[in-house]
């Protein structure tokens, strides 16, 4: 059987995952309480519609979509 080899375009090292990252904004409610800030834990969550996949290795961005990025790793 054919051994599927992925490699990045940028470091060549063989991958076997993509890392992948989304900027996401978190909404939380700001108190005092006894004139101490308090942060409550995250009401609502936004990200960007797509994030980034990207080689482990190097951290260079290979695909901005998630078809592409399936595409590589079905090599
Ligand atoms: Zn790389």
């Amino acid at each position: 059987m054919k051994r599927n080899v992925r490699v990045c375009p940028k470091c060549r090292k063989e991958l076997t995952v993509l890392g992948y990252s989304q900027i996401v904004r978190n909404f939380q409610t700001f108190r005092l309480e006894k004139g101490v800030a308090h942060y409550e834990a995250p009401g609502r969550v936004d990200g960007d519609d797509v994030g980034e996949w990207y080689c482990p290795e190097c951290d260079t961005t290979l695909f901005t979509n998630q078809v592409d990025a399936e595409k590589f790793l079905q090599k």
